[in-house]
């Protein structure tokens, strides 16, 4: 029970490795917030999750993690609720296929927001009260980035720009919240199959392309992602700040 007592929330928690991760994080003792724009979709996460708990341990906050406003009322709701937070979970993103000539300055601006502007806003929101839990206590940020932040994806250049720029915010974090003991760090998943990447795994050349450039030969799931964010949300981390962790099946050494 690695997370007993503490207190998580978890961006984009609705599905994918967002869901998989607030699942973990319950799982081992923690009071979690699931977070993100779909009602329905945290509702039935939530109540999932709350069917494995003996207590009522998955709570949900339907919010835009790019709208300033939401983000104040969510910190607001954890600080009337908790008092105080253990880990902060910046997993909401996603992104469309375009290529630079085609894109849009209203696309190019969509993906920094829900990608980067997101990350930097709810950090900042909810850092105080990270800062504020007591002294010796596991205290965490993880910002879920991409193998795109490391290699350029084809096709997707605003989505590789924002999520490199998450890896070196993710240090820039980690230096300005270390005298408050809280520590700042990036997981970057490779290819994992989830709401965002079924569609295009559908079609079978392009699986098995995914499959052929990653050296265990397939696609992740998103608890194997969510083990990892885990691992480096807990105090057997705690001397980790300011790093990347790639989870990547083996892409980059193919
Ligand atoms: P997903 O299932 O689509 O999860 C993304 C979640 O973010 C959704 O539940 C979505 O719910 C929420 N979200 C999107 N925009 C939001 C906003 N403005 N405010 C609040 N919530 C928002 O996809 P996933 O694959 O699990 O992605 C999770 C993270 O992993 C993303 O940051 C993604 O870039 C990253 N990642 C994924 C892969 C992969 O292969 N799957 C690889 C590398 C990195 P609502 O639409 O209901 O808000």
């Amino acid at each position: 029970m690695r997370f007993e007592n503490q207190t998580a929330v978890i961006t984009g928690a609705g599905s994918g490795i967002g869901e998989a991760a607030a699942k973990r994080f319950a799982k081992e003792g923690a009071n979690v917030i699931l977070a993100g724009r779909t009602k329905e979709k945290l509702e039935k996460a939530a109540r999932k999750i709350n069917a494995e708990c003996e207590r009522e341990c998955a709570h949900i906050f339907p919010a835009d993690v790019t709208d300033e406003e939401d983000v104040k009322r969510l910190a607001q709701f954890i600080e009337d609720k908790y008092g105080e937070l253990h880990i902060l979970v910046n997993n909401a993103g996603g992104s469309v296929h375009s290529k630079i000539l085609e894109t849009t300055v209203q696309q190019w601006k969509d993906v920094q927001d829900v990608n980067l502007t997101s990350v930097f806003l709810v950090s900042k929101e909810l850092a105080r009260l990270l800062m504020k839990a007591e002294n010796g206590t596991n205290r965490s940020i993880v910002n879920v980035a991409s193998l795109s932040g490391h290699k350029a994806g084809a096709h997707i250049p605003h989505y590789s720009a924002a999520k490199a720029a998450v890896i070196n915010f993710t240090k820039a974090l980690a230096f300005e919240l270390a005298p408050y003991q809280v520590r700042v760090n990036s997981v970057s998943p490779g290819f994992v199959e989830t709401p965002l990447t079924k569609p295009g795994l559908k079609n079978e050349r392009f699986a098995q392309s995914i499959e052929r450039n990653t050296a265990l030969r397939r696609v992740g799931t998103p608890d194997e992602i969510a083990n990892v964010i885990a691992f480096v949300a807990s105090s057997e981390a705690s001397y980790m700040t300011g790093s990347d962790v790639l989870v990547d099946g083996g892409w980059l050494i193919v």
